[in-house]
């Protein structure tokens, strides 16, 4: 049996700088407070906690005062940085520079554009964190557009400026630029409708990578974690391009699947999958192998 792990998987470098800025502080500390999941894995989550990771809330968060916090690759609203100061908490900043650069974007586009009446429109989850944190650049005032079936509440009698959560689908994304512009058009207003491309390549490439090593192989083992959108929306991708994909969260799973006619196993994951994982699942595979030999 061939088991190959697909280099493109795992932790994005935004991902990989926050994991390592915690480590690092943990090196020398015993605790370190962490505001939400550092990254949507409970396996990688319980690794962390194991070495002094504490979660917490935003709620648990603002009742601390004079500790430590980090920020995670999402980044957050100003007023995380406000109660931070009021609180005399030092917050470690490992906020992707992605996020940074559209937050900041986001930030000067609305204050220079405030009297224009301008809506700024972000398509995204509800609720994200990241999406959070692009909201608080606009004081709240923004509009979050999840699907084509919202644009009913964008005002076409008024200019729009949109931006996309950094992990959102590229195709989906350039759909709804058009329906948005289809609809300004119609409404014959006159009112400019402005967009930037604002997501994050490391993702968006990832569709199409993992298609390509899902082709390459007898069976897929799709390693991550079911709160994972990012994982659940890579594995319909190897689904798709193979229909011998499973999706496992844990090594110890790998026995339970029909590996023993495969020739060659793709092992991948979610940008959220450590690699520790994956190399663990083709361990789990090579002992049931020479198990599976040494039993015929
Ligand atoms: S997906 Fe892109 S923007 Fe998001 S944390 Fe990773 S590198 Fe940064």
């Amino acid at each position: 049996m061939r088991i190959t792990i697909d280099d493109h998987s795992g932790f994005c470098f935004g991902v990989i700088h926050a994991i390592e800025t915690a480590e690092r502080y943990l090196q020398d500390h015993d605790t370190l407070y962490c505001l939400g999941d550092l990254v949507h894995n409970n396996e990688e989550v319980a690794r962390l906690k194991g070495i002094g990771l504490r979660v917490i809330t935003h709620e648990q968060f603002k009742l601390l005062h004079d500790t430590t916090v980090l920020i995670r690759a999402h980044g957050e609203p100003p007023s995380t940085y406000d109660i931070a100061r009021q609180n005399h908490i030092t917050l470690i900043d490992a906020t992707c520079p992605v996020v940074l650069r559209l937050q900041q974007s986001i930030f000067d586009f609305h204050h220079n554009h405030q009297h224009q009446e301008c809506q700024i429109l972000i398509f995204g989850k509800k609720g994200h964190a990241e999406v959070i944190g692009l909201l608080g650049q606009v004081d709240g005032q923004g509009l979050v557009i999840s699907s084509e079936e919202e644009l009913d509440r964008i005002d076409y009698t008024r200019p729009a400026m949109l931006y996309s959560q950094t992990t959102q689908e590229l195709e989906q994304y350039y759909r709804l630029i058009q329906a948005i512009q289809d609809r300004y058009e119609a409404s014959g207003n006159g009112a400019l409708f402005l967009y930037k491309d604002t997501i994050c390549r490391k993702v968006a490439l990832r569709a199409e990578q993992t298609a390509e090593f899902a082709r390459q192989h007898d069976t897929i083992l799709f390693v991550s974690d079911e709160k994972s959108s990012n994982g659940l929306y890579l594995f319909n991708i190897c689904k798709k391009h193979n229909p011998n994909s499973h999706f496992i969260t844990r090594a110890e799973q790998v026995l339970d699947l029909p590996l023993s006619l495969a020739e060659s196993v793709g092992i991948c994951g979610a940008t959220s999958t450590p690699r520790w994982l994956m190399e663990e699942c083709a361990k789990r595979c090579q002992e049931s192998a020479s198990e599976e030999n040494f039993s015929l």
